[in-house]
């Protein structure tokens, strides 16, 4: 079950159409979805579900969702934009192998824009924040490429190669 939020921003007339059926499943994949899913994954989701569902329909209910103030836009530089169910602020960890994308469990950082404050004309509004790492998987196989290319070997070594 999903609560709407008060959003501080009049949502736009656009964004203010009905819960529809379509809205209601592209939310639930979108809680669903391990990660933060891109729109392409997400309509992958949906259509098993609902079959006449387009991929348009898929990048628009997303786009009215995100004005609600209900989903979030995951900004990335260079990477294809992903969709987060969690609206409220919080900050990333981008895997540099895979792209894989997950929530950083800590507070929402104050001191960030106190000190950015002197050295900027710009009234500040908030901040985006997102750490690079590798994923356990992506670690996993880096630490270990030696069992694929043992297995490999083995198999040459018995047709002689
Ligand atoms: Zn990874
Ligand atoms: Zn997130």
């Amino acid at each position: 079950m999903v609560t709407i939020m008060s959003n501080a921003q009049a949502p736009s007339p656009r964004a203010s159409l009905r819960m529809t059926r379509q809205r209601q499943v592209i939310l639930e994949e979108l809680h669903r979805a391990p990660g933060h899913p891109t729109a392409d994954e997400l309509y992958a989701r949906v259509r098993r579900r609902l079959p006449p569902t387009s991929l348009g329909t898929v990048y628009r209910n997303l786009e009215i969702l995100s004005e609600l103030g209900i989903v979030r836009k995951v900004e990335l530089g260079g990477a294809q934009r992903r969709w987060d169910s969690r609206a409220e602020q919080h900050y990333h960890v981008r895997c540099v192998s895979c792209g894989r994308v997950d929530d950083v469990q800590v507070k929402p950082l104050p001191g960030v824009q106190g000190a950015l404050r002197p050295v900027t004309e710009c009234e500040l509004l908030g901040h985006r924040l997102e750490f690079l790492g590798r994923c356990p998987r992506c670690r996993h196989e880096a630490a270990t490429p030696q069992r694929r290319v043992r297995g490999t070997r083995a198999k040459e070594d018995t047709h002689g190669a």
